[in-house]
């Protein structure tokens, strides 16, 4: 493995911090105050190359790898978890139609998500069914040309402000095996009888928009079926597989960017007449922060890397999310500790990383689920 990044994905990473340092830094604090997305931000890192960065190509895209993914979202997110999400999560769920669309789903999607005139959403957990997916219950059933979809989806990133979603449905309850009774189908956005509805009150991450959506008889021609009716599980748990890539890059990212914040902060700030970085104990808690944040960034590195080679390996993938993850919660825990009462007011970012972190832990798969994927590796 080679651990070197080449000119050109310097050129990148350096390319996504300076735009996360100029276009979040002046609006993070209010976003997350007023629970807004910005869709200029998104515009804008649009127009800077930073969205669909892995779309080929032949769709529109740079054709990068999703080790470039990676090192965009971990800049992004240094300085702002909930903006940089906007802005890479803009076509989260797309993957689904690079990996198994059509021809003509990928042509007709993907550019747009590229030249920023589309934002995806990636609609797979229910009201009742967030770690255990299979048992999701949203209907979509056959009807002449058409699938018909009735149910409820939840957690929704991008749910009121995308044009169109990757939606986990029900096609085959008749299935002998659970896991073959689901598949994916794409829906437009303004389709009758789609209602989204904003969450509002999310700990952290309150730049993002997330939704809760209601399927009311929404009818979609049978072509937006991505890939083979009955796979959509087994679909499902690659898109994961690969994506999870991405949340451990956000989990690396934030804690990098707690850790700048409190070196910055324990050289500034005097107590008992001398800076607090001068304590030996202080010391030790910044070298912990950054061991951890190392390791972290290697097993994230390595499990990006592997999928851009085909080598995807489940399993080191489910440590680098819940490791990475477990690490931004743990850094944003030291570094709000190292910033005593200010780092608790909002005026210094460090709760707001402390806040975001907690996600990182939840989403796209519980730590516990990653702990099950591993654990099914090691007793195999
Ligand atoms: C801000 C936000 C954004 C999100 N974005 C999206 C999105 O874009 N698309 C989407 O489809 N979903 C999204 N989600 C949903 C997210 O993926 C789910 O919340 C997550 O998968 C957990 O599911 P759940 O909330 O139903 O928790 P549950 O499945 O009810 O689990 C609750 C808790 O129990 C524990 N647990 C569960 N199962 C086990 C087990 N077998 N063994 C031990 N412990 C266990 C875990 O700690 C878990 O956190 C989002 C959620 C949030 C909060």
């Amino acid at each position: 493995m080679d651990f070197l990044l080449n000119e050109e994905q310097k050129i990148l990473q350096g390319m996504a911090y300076k735009f996360a340092q100029k276009e979040f830094e002046p609006v993070a604090k209010e976003c997350d105050r007023e629970e807004k997305y910005s869709r200029e931000v998104w515009q804008k890192a649009c127009e800077a190359g930073l969205v669909g960065v892995y779309v080929p190509e032949e769709y529109g895209g740079p054709g990068a790898g999703f080790f470039d993914v990676a090192l965009i979202t971990e800049q992004l997110s240094r300085v702002d978890l909930g903006l940089g999400l906007s802005v890479v999560a803009a076509t989260f769920g797309a993957e689904n139609i690079l990996f198994f669309g059509s021809e003509e789903q990928k042509k007709k999607y993907l550019p747009l998500l590229v030249d920023g005139k589309a934002i995806c959403a990636g609609a797979f957990t229910e009201p009742n069914a967030g770690t255990d997916v299979a048992s999701a219950k949203t209907r979509a059933v056959k009807d002449g040309n058409e699938y018909v979809i009735n149910g409820s989806k939840m957690f929704i990133t991008n749910g009121t402000i995308c044009d169109f979603m990757v939606v986990f449905c029900e096609t085959n309850p008749n299935a002998e095996v659970r896991h073959q009774r689901h598949s994916m189908i794409l829906v437009e956005a303004d389709r009758k009888g789609l209602t989204k509805s904003k969450i509002h009150g999310k700990m952290g991450i309150r730049a993002t928009d997330t939704a809760e959506l209601t399927f009311e008889d929404v009818r979609v021609p049978v072509e937006n079926l991505i890939g083979v009716e009955g796979k959509g599980f087994h679909q499902l748990m690659h898109f994961f597989d690969c994506t999870r890539t991405f949340v451990a890059a956000q989990g690396v990212g934030l804690a990098q960017g707690a850790l700048d914040k409190t070196i910055k902060y324990v050289q500034e700030r005097h107590v008992f007449g001398k800076p607090l970085a001068v304590n030996q104990a202080v010391q030790f808690q910044l070298s912990e922060m950054a061991t951890r944040i190392e390791l972290a960034r290697n097993i994230t590195y390595k499990a990006a890397w592997n999928v851009d080679r085909g080598q995807i390996d489940p399993s080191l993938n489910a440590m680098a999310k819940y490791y990475a993850g477990e690490t931004a919660v743990w850094v944003a825990d030291k570094a709000l500790q190292l910033h005593g009462g200010y780092g608790y007011i909002d005026e210094y970012d460090v709760q707001r990383f402390y806040r975001d972190a907690k996600i990182l832990e939840i989403y796209e798969g519980a730590k516990e689920a990653e702990k099950l994927t591993i654990a099914r590796r090691l007793l195999k």
